[in-house]
Formats: structure tokens, C-alpha cells, sequence
């Protein structure tokens, strides 16, 4: 701040020097930061927002009163909000995905992105504003729902960026899109909202902008992470068909436990011997249900596989390696031909590689490093974690940059580097991020990278 009152009074004098009239009222936008003053009075609201929405977590694809709470704050903030985006899931979805706009004379677009959706895990923080919501999933299982991915954290961030950005309006200028995204989760939220018009609804965006918070920093501290950020993720479906009988006649039957289960292991020796090592893989099998009594061999159990990579080559190396594994599995216990198992990769699931394209994120970071403090902005690596997010920018069309924020109590953060124990890591049901210095340091890093992006 001192640098730059001293360049004002600098070009000031410079100005009446030279006879200069324009320069008599400069504006300081170039060098514009986030109102912190107002920050810290919004901040009780700003609290008492994120421990509403932890309170009332909504599962992917049912973000209703999320996007409806988001959608309000917005509206009275003065943005024109357009909702229900999305809508192209299964039939009689109705898509909460929205958008605010506001228009600020001529200047670049810059979207602004946070997803709303939260978790099917049950909440053990024991914290007062702990989740207590259950629902009751399509596969009949209930259970408990808390946003233990922090996505509350990115919605609240959301607005209190727009009421930094609202305040200071005549700081920035072009036109500014907040984008409430449903659906990160199931990883086909963004898309939706792609396939549903978005880009026809609003302005094309010259950049794309997101944070997430991060569960190995402490609140206070950003991260970036230049090029290729994160995974690719497919998601594969294997029906395993075999013949069901009674529980005592294994020799009349086919019997789809034990082949689901020696095809799960056999699943392991796809990444350790069919991929190239140098190259990132993850398999994993996430779900295994079939069966619904003790003494019957069922007719099929079911498999859901979540895989990572970073290259299409390995992607389809994996893709092929659950197909030969599940039926040569199948093969090998006598499975009839006609009940060979079937794999499904769900198209509407892929998430491509989250690129941070280089140019952007240079100005991304430095514009962090102003707001936070050079040494609290780390470089992080590329990790095998997976996001829409790149959906928004139309997979390379328009650039994107998401910046990560430190989101653990930095006191017990301390704790546990010097303990040597690891801290509960985002999804977990003890995730709990300390809401005050990670929204203060979210909204100001946002507040910071649109101001520079927009400059008056
Ligand atoms: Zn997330
Ligand atoms: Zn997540």
C-alpha cells in the first residue's frame, strides 16, 4: 500500500507538473485492492452464511435450495441471475446450475466459478454446526450428507467476492459472470450446463476463474500449480454375470461373488504391469454390492470403478485392461457366453485433464502474491485428483485457472507437521476447514485476480 500511495504522489505531482489535467483524478484500479475494511464487517454475515449451508449440505445433482439461496444473494446484490442450467441428465432433472451477471462497461468477461455440491458421507467433526442430514440413496442405502469436500467454503467465498467486487465497481471494468455450478461430484455438472446453453445465456468469458479449498495447507496460505493441475477421470460400470442357485449347490451355479472378486484383484495388475510406469494411473474399485441372503448364490454383482490418468494412451490402456480382465475372468469360471460381464464406461462422467493454462496463471499468481504475500503462495504439483471445472472453459477454448486455499486451523496444522500426523484430507468425515482465515484469504485472492483481470 505505501508503494503505491508513493506512485500516486509521484504521478500526481508529475501531472501538475506537466499541466497534466487527466492524471488531476487518477484512478488507482491498476493498482486496486479488496476493501479489507469491508471484508472484516461482512465477515460475521459471511460466517453465519457458510455454517447455513454446512448445515443443509444437498447431495450432486439436488443442490436446490444451494442454488436457490445462491441465486438470492446474488440478486441482491444487484446481478442479473439466470437459473435452472443443466438440465440434461436423466429425464425430470431439473439442473441447479445459475449465473449472475453484471455488466461494467466495456472491458474483458471474467467468469468466476464455485460448485454447491456436497458428499454421501456422515459428518464426525462434532463441530456445533455439524451436518446431521441423512437421505436415503437410488440404491435404497441411507445415508448422512456433509460437505466434506468444502464446497460451502467456494459458495460463501462466491459471495463474498461479489460484494467485495459490487463495492468496488467503479474499480474494474467489462462484464462479470458468477456461476453457481451444481454436480462437481458426479464430475457432470459443468457439462451439463455447457450442453444446456450456457454460452448462449451469457457472454463467452475470456477467462475462467476458480479456487477449492485444500485440506494439505494451512488457512492462509494459496497454492498454484502451472500447466496440467489435475487427473483425468473415467468412471466404469461392471456387471458381473453368473448363475445363481442355492448356497449349498455351488456345482449347479456360476457363482458372481467369488468371480466379482477374483476379477477385483486381478484389476490390480492393470496399473503395476499394462501401463507405462512413467506414466500417472489410478484403478480403483469403489463400490461392490450383490447378493441378498446368506445361502443364495445371486446372478450378478455389481462393480463401480473410478480411474485416473494423464494421457488418453493410458486412459485407454486402462479401459481395455478392465475389459480383458473381466472376461477372461469370466472365461476362466465357465460363465456361459451369453452371461459374460458387461462393462460400461459412462460417458457423461469423464472429467478431462484440468489444465491451468501458463499465462493466466501467471497473473493469477502474482496477483495472490500481492493480496496474501509472496511467501505465502506455494507452487504445488500436479495431483491425481479430478474436477469438471476445464468443462467451463470448453476443454482449452477459453482459459481457466483454478487456485487452491489452505483451509486447516494453522495452529493445528503446526501440530501436526511437528507430530509427524496426518491431518483428515478433504471427503473425509472429519474434514473440517477453519471458516474464518480460509474465506478471508479465498474472497481476498479472488477479489484480488478479478480486480487485475478487469482493470479500469
Ligand atoms: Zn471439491
Ligand atoms: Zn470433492
Amino acid at each position: 500500500m505505501r508503494h503505491n500511495r508513493l506512485a500516486l504522489t509521484l504521478a500526481l505531482s508529475l501531472a501538475a507538473t506537466l499541466g497534466i489535467s487527466s492524471l488531476a483524478t487518477p484512478t488507482l484500479a491498476a493498482n486496486a485492492t479488496p476493501d479489507r475494511p469491508r471484508l472484516e464487517a461482512d465477515m460475521p454475515q459471511l460466517l453465519q452464511l457458510y455454517k447455513e449451508l454446512h448445515l443443509a449440505p444437498e447431495l450432486s445433482r439436488m443442490e436446490e435450495k444451494t442454488a436457490a439461496r445462491l441465486a438470492s444473494e446474488l440478486r441482491a446484490l444487484g446481478f442479473t441471475v439466470t437459473e435452472g442450467i443443466g438440465k440434461y441428465f436423466s429425464p425430470g432433472y431439473k439442473g441447479y446450475g445459475l449465473v449472475g451477471v453484471m455488466k461494467n462497461g466495456d472491458g474483458p468477461t471474467v467468469l468466476v466459478r464455485a460448485d454447491m455440491d456436497a458428499l454421501p458421507v456422515e459428518e464426525k467433526t462434532g463441530l456445533p454446526y455439524a451436518s446431521t442430514v441423512k437421505v436415503r440413496l437410488p440404491s435404497g442405502q441411507e445415508t448422512g450428507v456433509m460437505h466434506a469436500c468444502g464446497h460451502d467454503i467456494h459458495v460463501t467465498s462466491l459471495v463474498g467476492t461479489a460484494r467485495q467486487l459490487v463495492a468496488m465497481k467503479n474499480q474494474w471494468r467489462g462484464t462479470l459472470i458468477l456461476l453457481g455450478q451444481p454436480a462437481e461430484e458426479t464430475i457432470d455438472g459443468a457439462i451439463a450446463m455447457v450442453r444446456d446453453g450456457l454460452y448462449d445465456k451469457v457472454p463467452k468469458p475470456d477467462y475462467v476463474i476458480a479456487l477449492h479449498d485444500w485440506s494439505g495447507m494451512p488457512a492462509g496460505r494459496v497454492g498454484v500449480t502451472s500447466g496440467p493441475a489435475m487427473a483425468q477421470s473415467t468412471q466404469i460400470d461392471i456387471r458381473v454375470r453368473g448363475v445363481g442357485g442355492h448356497g449349498s449347490a455351488p456345482q449347479t451355479t456360476r457363482d458372481p461373488v467369488v468371480l466379482a472378486a477374483s476379477i477385483v484383484m486381478q484389476l490390480q495388475t492393470i496399473v503395476s504391469r499394462s501401463t507405462a510406469p512413467q506414466e500417472p494411473a489410478v484403478l480403483t474399485v469403489g463400490t461392490i454390492h450383490g447378493g441378498t441372503k446368506r445361502n443364495i448364490i445371486p446372478e450378478e454383482v455389481k462393480l463401480e470403478l473410478n480411474m485416473r490418468s494423464y494421457n488418453e494412451d493410458t486412459r485407454q490402456t486402462l479401459i481395455a485392461g478392465v475389459r480383458r480382465v473381466a472376461r477372461g475372468a469370466a472365461i476362466a469360471m465357465g460363465v456361459p457366453e451369453d452371461r459374460m460381464p458387461e462393462v460400461t464406461v459412462i460417458d457423461a462422467e469423464f472429467a478431462p485433464v484440468v489444465i491451468n493454462d501458463p499465462k493466466l496463471n501467471l497473473r493469477v499468481e502474482a496477483s495472490l502474491r500481492k493480496v496474501v504475500g509472496a511467501e505465502n503462495v506455494d507452487q504445488l504439483p500436479a495431483v491425481m485428483g479430478s474436477e469438471d471445472f476445464g468443462r467451463l472453459g470448453l476443454d482449452g477454448k477459453f482459459p481457466t485457472v483454478m487456485f487452491r486455499v489452505g483451509a486447516v486451523n494453522p495452529a493445528e496444522y503446526a501440530k501436526a507437521t511437528a507430530e509427524g500426523t496426518v491431518l483428515p484430507s478433504t471427503h473425509s468425515p472429519l474434514f473440517a476447514p477453519d471458516p474464518e482465515p480460509t474465506l478471508r484469504t479465498g474472497i481476498l485472492g479472488m477479489t484480488q485476480v478479478v480486480l487485475d483481470l478487469m482493470p479500469r
